[in-house]
């Protein structure tokens, strides 16, 4: 199938997929959208950045009855961060079906609004199963017209712990719902969960050359002393725009970060001991194009779904192949290529092989060392900074009077302006970073809507 044409999408949602710029469906469109739309059950390999969430998003919203305002489909998602981006597909992919209602329902943040939220009932929940599930007990949910179900990255609500709330999710399902399982990773505990949760599913893998993206694998031998060194001339070498490092301990993640910095890379750490203010802080100057370089624990990574990360960076290989997975899935996402360098200290030879063998993969070794003349070079610099307001939604702050301060008052020209981001009492705004400290200082001695607003550069 190569083109959306070929399927019985509803005209509004047809029309969505074209605005979204989708031409062609990505391979996990292909083979599972036809099962979706048929009403089966499946069972789909779908590693992130495969496009999964618009193969399952098209197919609830094409079951939506509009005109009933009960709960209709829950989507399990094992982070906030996932649930937020699944969320945002879905809002968009429904824009032109009217009037749908979506509440996210997650752990992390208070339960009060969401719980306001889940009076008139929305007829899309996304979620984390933790919290969905304990509004599903006090019977803030009502589950019994619930149509689509969706069971998104498995495999890592499995590794959260979330086995046990997911069970007692599905519990409380009715029977003729549709259920959707996606996961990246195959292991037993996915195939006993589909088989209590799912009915005659469809299996759905995609081949070799259809599945796999593009990531070239490169495997590089380090002295363990010399770890961050090498790290560095690897940056400097490749240069991403931007990449992300992992490492094996919050600890080590953090001493990375440091040296980055010290390097002059726009680097910073993301891993579980931060504040969640924080980590959504670090998360959004990442995606908006603000940091370069994201020193990553795999726990803290799990909701990272950004999709132009060109390089991912091993500083160490991860226990298991699962794990190296999930890690290099943070690049090549849909259907861009992307490079995947891993440091190997000569202890960890039995590691690269297992890894390798599991994976079927065939990584390239190179040297680490600088070339001639390469410790001159200076680290590159991320395009753009952020600027933050004191003030967000409940100022009734709006994008557009963001946007109208840093163009008039501060003459920012608009090509130089980057994402905006609204919360409740604060803003964000990316800027190219050459006049980001200019713009901070006219937005700050200037008004944004009619006020005047305490602004700096993070
Ligand atoms: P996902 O695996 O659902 O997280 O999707 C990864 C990225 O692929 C998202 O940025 C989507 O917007 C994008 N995407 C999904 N479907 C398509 C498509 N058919 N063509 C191009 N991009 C797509």
């Amino acid at each position: 199938m190569d083109s959306f044409d070929a399927l019985a999408l509803d005209p509004a949602l047809r029309q969505a997929v074209a605005a979204a710029g989708y031409t062609t469906p990505t391979p996990i469109q292909a083979r599972t959208l036809p099962v979706i739309l048929a009403g089966h059950d499946l069972l789909a390999m779908a590693p992130t950045g495969s496009g999964k969430t618009a193969a399952f998003g098209l197919g609830l919203l094409q079951r939506l009855q509009p005109g009933l305002l009960r709960v209709q489909a829950l989507v399990l998602c094992p982070t906030r961060e996932l649930a937020d981006q699944v969320a945002r597909s879905l809002r968009k992919l429904a824009a032109g079906i009217g009037n749908v209602k979506l509440t996210l329902v997650t752990g992390g943040v208070p339960a009060a609004p969401q719980r306001a939220s889940l009076v008139q009932p929305p007829q899309v929940v996304v979620g984390t199963p933790g919290r969905v599930l304990e509004m599903l007990e006090q019977g803030l949910i009502d589950p019994d017209a619930i149509a689509s179900f969706v069971l998104d990255e498995a495999d890592r609500m499995l590794d959260m712990g979330f086995a046990e709330a997911i069970e007692a999710i599905v519990r409380r399902l009715p029977s003729g719902r549709q259920s959707l399982l996606f996961s990246a990773t195959w292991p037993d505990a996915i195939r006993a969960m589909a088989r209590t949760t799912l009915r005659e599913p469809v299996e759905v893998t995609v081949d070799e050359a259809g599945q796999q993206p593009r990531i070239e694998h490169v495997f590089h031998e380090t002295d363990p002393a010399r770890r961050n060194d090498a790290l560095v001339a690897l940056l400097l070498v490749n240069r991403p725009r931007a990449a992300v490092v992992f490492c094996n301990t919050r600890k080590e993640a953090d001493e990375v970060a440091v040296r980055l910095r010290d390097e002059g890379f726009d680097a910073l750490a993301l891993h579980g001991d931060m504040e969640q203010r924080d980590r959504d802080e670090t998360l959004l100057r990442f995606g908006n194009g603000s940091l370069s370089v994201l020193v990553a624990s795999d726990v803290a990574a799990r909701g990272l779904d950004i999709d132009e990360v060109d390089c991912v960076v091993n500083h160490a290989l991860p226990s298991d192949a699962d794990a190296y997975t999930h890690r290099v899935g943070r690049t090549a996402r849909a259907g861009r290529t992307g490079l995947a360098l891993s440091l190997v200290a000569p202890a960890e030879m039995a590691r690269a092989q297992r890894i390798r063998d599991a994976l079927g993969i065939e990584p390239r070794w190179a040297p680490t060392g600088l070339p001639p003349g390469g410790a001159a070079r200076s680290a590159p610099r991320a395009a753009m900074a952020t600027l933050r307001i004191d003030a967000g939604r409940v100022d009734k702050l709006r994008p557009g009077d963001i946007l109208g301060a840093l163009t008039g008052a501060a003459a920012v020209p608009a090509e130089a302006i980057g994402r905006i981001d609204l919360f409740p009492t604060r803003a964000y705004v990316a800027v190219r970073r050459d006049l980001a400290k200019s713009a901070a200082a006219a937005l700050q001695a200037g008004r944004i809507k009619g006020r005047s607003r305490r602004v700096r550069l993070v």
